[in-house]
Order: structure tokens, then sequence, then C-alpha cells
């Protein structure tokens, strides 16, 4: 590959492929990895576990299930073609529609022939004297690239559920991260949900209107703002689309990849109560992560933070009809926003359902789970079906499922056995020409996540093609420059309260995982600048080599 530029994919001896890059994850990353490769004059292939394309919203399919950012936003912007064939119905599209988008993707771009689904990737092992990575899949599939590029997502290994009991419930149980395809009717049943992150939110109010009884059982209340979700305004966006190449650029350069939140520049400390109160409710009004940007200092300072944990409590209060349930769901152990915030359609209006009990599993914790349903501290459940809520193995997990070998044989695992090391979050030390798409240490799951991906595969393909073009076989992180940067994420995510929540952004929903602060709060605009200068300056931190 380092002196031609296009190398075609075969079949070696013993029934190898062999391929220029090998993509593991055919989720929006992978998706565009493969266009863009494939434009380079690479020869690529995308292996997919699942049936279908779309990632996340393949799997994702539980009742309610729709994008927390504005649907215009939440798009590939790689190209104009694309975006003109494309309108989308509501404001924050619902799943079926973004997985019809994905499916459109890879239908107009021409991507299924080169993307082999069910097929999970089980090992990928560097072979240091052929200066290759040897993929291997549970198809029986081996595939010797020089490049292998990890696009497995975020939030794609559940959380199984880990209580005592659990196989002993006679009725069906589902994880909101594993929705059958065909649905759930769930009219006429006694449904326990555990959980209240983002997809029981989400899913609460669907179940609640089918079920005959819902029982929630909630360790930590989330905040969550309304979405104010409808259709979409077609002025609205005919206007956005007017300035599009404008608006998208913006995002690139802002902090969180997206526009709509509208981020005020004062601190909250620094408005009287009266300007302040008019800030919040009227971002209230417009629904969405506005509220997180009602003030610059929300996340960096306790007393900043509190105004608005005040201000969510006080709408709790008024839309939760009794008293102590609307305490129950007020959150006051953590600042607001550190956990990931919610964006609902008629969550707290749910509890005031008569076929509705909220429980509070941080008094009463589950205990166990029986053949009839399951029992806390304080007392017994009858349910006909189980709805595990419980969440993700986030940003590390899809990873270390894999068994990924480095220089010398050394497992990723090892290497991040007390929590990732990356540099720049595109690169481990020791593992030449492997590159992880939205990894810990990028800003990945704090930002859009479109605007992020996007970043990362024009990065790296830009990487990959610099070697090319330069003779070179590979490149790697360098120690000293992964050090720097775990140090300077460590460092930026010190100076916010993220720290004080136990979320999954620092691994803490895992029982054992370290708790470090995966993603980097430094921004997509200041990160993008930072990984512009290093590839500026010839790959600064990376030691680039020739081939075998
Ligand atoms: P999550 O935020 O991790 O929530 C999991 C919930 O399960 C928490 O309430 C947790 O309680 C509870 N839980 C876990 N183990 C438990 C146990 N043993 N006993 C009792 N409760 C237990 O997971 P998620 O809701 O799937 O969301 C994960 C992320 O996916 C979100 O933060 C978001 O980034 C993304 N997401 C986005 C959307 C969207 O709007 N587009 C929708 C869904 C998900 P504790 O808090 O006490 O641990």
């Amino acid at each position: 590959m380092a002196s031609s530029s296009t190398t075609v994919a075969g079949s070696g001896p013993g029934g190898v492929t062999t391929l220029d890059v090998a993509v593991v994850g055919a989720g929006f990353s992978g998706m565009y990895l493969l266009h863009r490769l494939r434009g380079l004059g690479f020869s690529v292939r995308v292996y997919e576990a699942g049936d279908g394309v779309g990632g996340t919203w393949f799997w994702n399919r539980y009742p309610g299930a729709r994008v927390d950012m504005e649907s215009q936003e939440y798009s590939y912007s790689f190209s104009e073609d694309l975006e003109d064939s494309w309108t989308w119905s509501e404001r924050y599209s619902a799943q079926p529609e973004l997985l019809a988008y994905l499916n459109h993707v890879a239908d107009r771009l021409d991507l299924r022939r080169d993307i082999q689904l069910n097929t999970r990737v089980s090992a990928a092992r560097f072979d240091e004297t052929a200066r290759r990575w040897i993929v291997e899949t549970d198809s029986g599939d081996t595939i010797s690239a020089r490049f292998c590029i990890m696009a497995t997502g975020c939030l794609s290994v559940i959380k199984e559920p880990d209580f005592e009991g659990c196989e002993t419930f006679k009725g069906p149980t589902y994880h909101t991260g594993r929705w059958p395809r065909e649905g759930v009717d769930f009219t006429g049943l006694r449904v326990g949900v555990i959980g209240t992150g983002s997809s029981a939110i989400q899913s609460i109010p669907h179940i609640a209107a089918q079920a005959k009884h819902l029982t929630i059982f909630q360790r930590t209340p989330n905040y969550s703002v309304p979405a104010h979700n409808g259709p979409l305004d077609q002025q609205a966006l005919a206007v956005w689309k007017a300035q599009r190449a404008e608006n998208r650029r913006k995002e690139r350069e802002s902090a969180g990849g997206f526009l709509s939140s509208n981020p005020n520049e004062k601190s909250a400390l620094e408005v009287s109560e009266a300007e302040r109160r008019a800030e919040f409710e009227a971002r209230w009004a417009v629904g969405g992560f506005a509220m997180g940007a009602a003030f610059n200092d929300l996340v960096s300072d306790n007393r900043a933070n509190a105004t608005v944990a005040e201000f969510v409590a006080e709408k709790i209060r008024a839309i939760v009809k009794d008293p102590k349930t609307a305490e129950l769901l007020t959150p006051r152990t953590y600042p607001f926003a550190t956990k990931r915030l919610c964006v609902d359609t008629g969550y707290y209006d749910t509890f005031n359902r008569d076929n509705v009990t909220l429980i509070d599993a941080a008094t009463t914790p589950i205990t166990r789970i029986t053949p009839t349903g399951l029992s806390t501290a304080a007392a017994d459940f009858t349910f006909d079906a189980i709805v595990y809520a419980i969440g993700f193995d986030a940003m590390t997990g899809a990873l270390s499922r894999i068994d990924i070998r480095g220089r010398g044989g050394v497992t990723l695992r090892e290497v991040w056995a007390e929590g990732p090391k990356t540099y720049l979050g595109l690169m481990v030390a020791g593992f030449p020409n492997l590159f992880t798409v939205t990894g810990p240490g990028s800003p990945s799951v704090l930002s859009n996540m479109v605007v992020s991906i996007e970043q990362h595969v024009d990065w790296i393909t830009d990487a990959i093609t610099h070697l090319r073009d330069h003779q070179m076989g590979l490149m790697e992180a360098t120690q000293a420059a992964q050090d720097a940067w775990v140090a300077h994420v460590n460092e930026v995510a010190d100076t916010t309260l993220y720290p004080q929540a136990n979320s999954w952004y620092l691994g803490a929903n895992i029982p054992g995982k370290p708790r470090v602060f995966m993603p980097y709060i430094g921004g997509v605009g200041v990160y993008r600048e930072l990984c512009d200068a290093v590839a500026a300056k010839g790959y600064e931190g990376f030691v680039l080599s020739p081939p075998a």
C-alpha cells in the first residue's frame, strides 16, 4: 500500500482476506469511514455484528427512543447531496426515522457491498513482523489489514443485569438497549422498569400508556428537561438550509458541536435573580439542551449550578402532584448536568397517572429478582414483564470485549486496567495503526456525536493518506505524548463539576470499573484545532516509520 494508490482486497492463503483497512462497526462512524477510505482508493471492509447498518439506532428500538439533539444538526454534513436528499420530519427524530436515514445513506453511497453483517470481531492482533493487524471474527474470518479502525460506538455494550435470581423470573424481560425488533405490547400487563436514565425516561411514558400498572425502581433521580418535540418547522428548516454551510462551520468550531444550545456567555452569579429566572424560563420553554448552556458556569461552579438545580426542582414540584413523589424525583446528590442531562416528552407528568408507582431503590434496594417479580429490602412485587433500563458499559466496553493485542502481545485490557489511556482519543501507545473513533480522551459523548465522528474520520483518513503519500507504513503514538494528553484530559475534567457525579462518564455505573473521567471536556472546536495542529506539525507525538 505504501507506494501504490490502490490496493485491491483479496483472499490470501488459508482464506485470509487482505485489506488496507479493516473497520469494526457499521454505525455513523463505520459508514463514513468506508465512504471516505474507498474514495481515497484504499481497500476497506466493514465488519458489523448486527444484521443491519445503523449502530446505536439499529439496537436501541425501545418505545420512545429518539435523538436528544435537533435532527438537522444530528446528521452527516460531509455531502451536500446527502443533506439535500433527506428531510427530517420531527424536531427530535425517532429511532425508526434515524435508522431509515442511515439505510438511505448506505444505499445512496452504495456502501452495502463492503459491509459484512452478522459478523462480530472477536480479536485483533498486531503482527510485528508483517506489520499488519490480524483480525478474527466469530464467523471464522481472518483478515490481514494494514490498519484497523474501531468504529465500535461508545454506548454499544449493554450493562447485563446481575441481580441475584435474574434467571428465575418466569415472564419476559427486556433491556432497552436490545429491544425486540417486533416491539412489545404491554397492554394489560403489570410491568416493572429498573432504572431512570435517558432510556428509561424516554420509554416510561409509552410503557405507562399501555400497561395495567407500571412500577419504576429509581436508584438515583436524573435531571430532565422537556424536549417540546413536534413536527419540524419547515420554515425554520428552510432558514437553516439557507445558511447550512455557515451553520455547519459554526458547529465544528463550537464547544458541543451543535448550535441549538445557544450558549450564554454570562455567569449565573453576575445577573439578578429576576434575569436568571427569565433565562431559565425561556430555555425551559425552548426545550432540550439549551438549559445546560443558560450560563457559562453551570458545570464549573457549584453555586451557579445550584441555581439551575433549584429551578428544575421547582418545575418538578409544579408538574408532579404528589409532593412525596416530586421530592423523590428531585436530584439532590450531584450537580445539574454532571450526569448526562435527559430530554423527555411527558416524563414527570407520567407520575400523575393512577397506574404508575415510583419506588426509591436507593433506600430500599432491589435485593433479588424472583420467579414472579422482584423483592426490595422493603417489599415483594409481582410483575408480568420486567424492563432493564440499566445502561451500558460505556466508552471502553466494546473495545475491552475484543481481544486486542499490540506490540509484544500486550492486551489493550492490560494497558487500560486502571482506566483508558490514549493520545487524543485516537491511538494508544504500543498499538500501531490501530485507531479508535470517538474513543476515550476525545470529546465524543459530550458532543454532537455526528460532528465528532466526522472530525475523527477525516483526521484518521488524512493520516492514513499521509502515510501512503510519504511511503510510510506505520503510525504510533509515543508514550510521552500519550501521558501528556491523559494528564491534560484529567486536568480539564477537574476544573468542572463532572467528577462529583457517579456517572457512566466515569465508569461509576459498572462495578469494579476504574473511576476515570473518560471523555475530553475541552470542547470540540478547541479539540479540532489541537488535532489539526498535531497533523500540521507532521503528526507531532506520533512516530511514523517505513513499511516492513
Ligand atoms: P444510564 O444513564 O446509565 O441509566 C441507567 C439507570 O439504571 C440509572 O438510573 C441507574 O441508576 C439504573 N441502574 C443501573 N443498575 C442498577 C441497579 N443495579 N439497581 C438499580 N438501578 C440501577 O443508561 P441509559 O438510560 O441507557 O442511558 C445511557 C446513555 O445513553 C445516556 O446517558 C445517553 O448518553 C444515551 N442515551 C441517549 C438517549 C437520547 O435521548 N438520545 C436515549 C437513551 C440513551 P444509578 O444512576 O443509580 O446508577
